[in-house]
């Protein structure tokens, strides 16, 4: 099933669904408590861990053998994001990445570390790991984050390779989209796609990435929520991270990734946080949600995690005690 018919189908999913109060009830349940720091509890082995958005089993893989071989969450979240910028069949991130509408593969991507650094690039182009171009901006310049043919240029100049990123797949996805007149961009919806990872390592010490190509089929220019600190990815290595995945319009709109990270302050479970933060989008006046998706994956300081979306196909990759797994989501606006 191709990406305009999932959309579709959401649609009419949507329609005639009574709005599930699991959203609503998460709501009810706001306290008021002080902040909460709670200490790891490394009894339970539950550190190292690394969770994704999406089926990334390759790129977690990845991120825990950096954690187990001694490296931190930096290293393990860069890394893992790296799997899947290499990979030319994920077309929604890196090499591969579906083009803006004008047929340009633009990436935006982000970085964060346990001291609240943190560092990104917009609208990069012809540098397939835009992950590690943000961390050289957030390690190697006074800013967080450069644009355009400054982030390339900045890229080049620290030996990054200039390469075609449009491939032939997601050169003919683009033609073929082309021939429909109306302008529909396409947001990420299947199970394959932009990448955002959260890591803590052995220490407790927490770091993410996001990474992607952003919507496809986007106006020239276009940047949407992943390369923007706070709302497609926020850590506080006090109280945990959170990533977003989705149409990124939605996620800044709310500033996403902060909401989780402060809710999770203000005593919510990482699932609870997630919960509400989707709220907050489904029951805006005249909320869209049934056309578009959105989700979040956030872990606290104990390791706990959560994931939740608008729509059903949504899942988290997650790798802790040995176990590198896929686990389906929670959603909204289920019966
Ligand atoms: N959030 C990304 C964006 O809006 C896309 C995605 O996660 O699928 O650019």
């Amino acid at each position: 099933m191709n990406r305009r018919k999932f959309i579709k189908n959401t649609s009419i999913t949507g329609i005639g669904l009574a709005l599930g109060n699991s959203v609503v009830s998460c709501a009810e349940n706001n306290s008021d408590k002080p902040t909460v720091t709670t200490p790891i509890d490394n009894s339970k082995g539950s550190l190292p861990l690394v969770i994704a958005t999406w089926h990334v089993k390759n790129a977690t893989a990845k991120a825990m053998k950096v954690l187990q071989s001694g490296g931190n969450a930096l290293d393990a979240v860069e890394q893992g994001c790296m799997v899947e910028e290499a990979d030319i069949k994920n077309s929604s991130v890196g090499k591969g990445g579906l083009p803006d509408r004008d047929g340009n593969v633009t990436l935006d991507a982000c970085i964060m570390d346990k001291d609240g650094n943190c560092g990104s690039v917009v609208f990069l182009k012809d540098i397939t790991h835009a992950v590690s171009v943000a961390r050289k901006v957030m390690e190697d310049t006074p800013h967080v984050m450069l644009a355009g043919e400054g982030a390339k240029q900045f890229a080049i100049s620290q030996g990054f390779k200039e390469e075609d990123l449009l491939t032939e797949g997601s050169k003919k996805a683009w033609e073929d989209w082309k021939v429909k007149s109306e302008y529909k961009p396409i947001i990420n919806i299947e199970n394959h796609d932009t990448i955002g990872m959260l890591a803590i390592d052995k220490n407790g010490d927490i770091a993410g990435a996001c990474t992607t190509s952003g919507l496809a089929y986007k106006m020239q220019g276009r940047v949407g929520d992943s390369p923007i600190i706070g709302s497609g990815l926020f850590i506080d290595n006090e109280i945990g991270g959170c990533v977003a995945t989705g149409l990124g319009e939605e996620v800044v709109k709310t500033v996403g990734s902060f909401l989780v990270v402060e809710l999770m302050r203000q005593g919510k479970t990482p699932q609870q946080a997630c919960e509400e933060a989707i709220s907050r989008i489904v029951n805006k006046p005249n909320s869209d949600y049934k056309n578009f998706q959105v989700g979040y994956i956030a872990v606290n300081k104990k390791g706990e995690t959560g994931s939740y979306s608008i729509h059903q196909w949504f899942s988290m990759t997650k790798f802790q005690d040995g176990k590198n797994e896929q686990i389906q989501s929670d959603y909204f606006n289920k019966t």
